[in-house]
């Protein structure tokens, strides 16, 4: 079990993929339980915590605008797939006692708050999980490039990338037998060798605002806490690798 976070206040990504479990589509409530759990043994380390929350799972603009629907209207779809889990995750979090705001880059105050860059930095000051959705609220984006974004607006000391495998490989490791897996790497690496990390832009500006990025499998239980206090399985990204 983790013991001291290293990390004053981090920024949690995680996919649509990552919360639909063994389904092929959706949201597997079981999943959603199981990562709020891990964020909470992380807010119980002192550590501030916001999330960015993908898509994936409901909708994705790509796959929209391979049917038939204009590419910016299908990523806002996308977007909207992104505030239902959300607040999936909104209301699995506070099942574990967290006090949590979900904050949309899409005004949608019936539902959510809208995205006020001091006020979501104050939530997390008074403790409360920041859930961000809607990526960055604009079409032709990523929520890779929601995460870079808010984890540099809400000066985050490192962007955690919570994904299928426990860290960077140099090919997909669950097709590809015998892909090489990276314990460090840097930014430039990343983008020069096309490692499937993040898309560029997100990855661009983590760099430019020396936001160390660390990816780890949201698939382990307690995997989130450990990576936090600088322990178990994951790739680090920085300038100097
Ligand atoms: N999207 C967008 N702008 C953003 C973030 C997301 O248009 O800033 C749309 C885009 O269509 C994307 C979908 O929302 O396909 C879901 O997000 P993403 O694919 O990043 O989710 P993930 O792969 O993390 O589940």
């Amino acid at each position: 079990m983790a013991k001291a976070a290293q990390y004053r206040r981090v920024l949690l990504k995680i996919s649509g993929e990552a919360l639909m479990g063994d389904q092929d589509y959706g949201i597997d409530p079981k999943m959603v339980e199981r990562i709020a759990d891990d964020v909470a043994q992380v807010h119980a380390l002192g550590v501030e915590i916001c999330m960015v929350v993908g898509g994936g799972n409901i909708f994705r603009g790509m796959s929209g605008a391979a049917s038939g629907i204009e590419r910016a209207t299908a990523d806002y779809m996308g977007m909207l797939a992104t505030v239902m889990n959300g607040l999936a995750l909104q209301s699995a979090c506070e099942h574990k006692g967290l006090h949590t705001r979900v904050v949309s880059a899409i005004p949608m105050q019936t539902v959510c708050e809208p995205y006020i860059r001091r006020r979501a930095i104050r939530h997390m000051e008074k403790g409360r999980v920041v859930i961000f959705v809607s990526g960055t609220g604009n079409p032709f984006f990523t929520t890779d490039t929601g995460a870079a974004l808010r984890a540099s607006e809400m000066g985050c000391d490192a962007l955690l990338m919570g994904k299928q495998v426990d860290g960077v490989y140099d090919a997909d490791p669950l097709r590809v037998e015998g892909a090489k897996r990276f314990d460090r790497l840097t930014y430039m690496d990343v983008l020069a060798k096309d490692l499937r990390v993040m898309d560029h832009a997100a990855i661009s500006l983590a760099r430019e605002n020396k936001i160390p990025i660390l990816v780890f499998s949201i698939n382990e239980h307690g995997a989130f806490a450990e990576v936090v206090a600088g322990q178990g399985r994951y790739t680090i990204v920085t300038e100097e690798g």
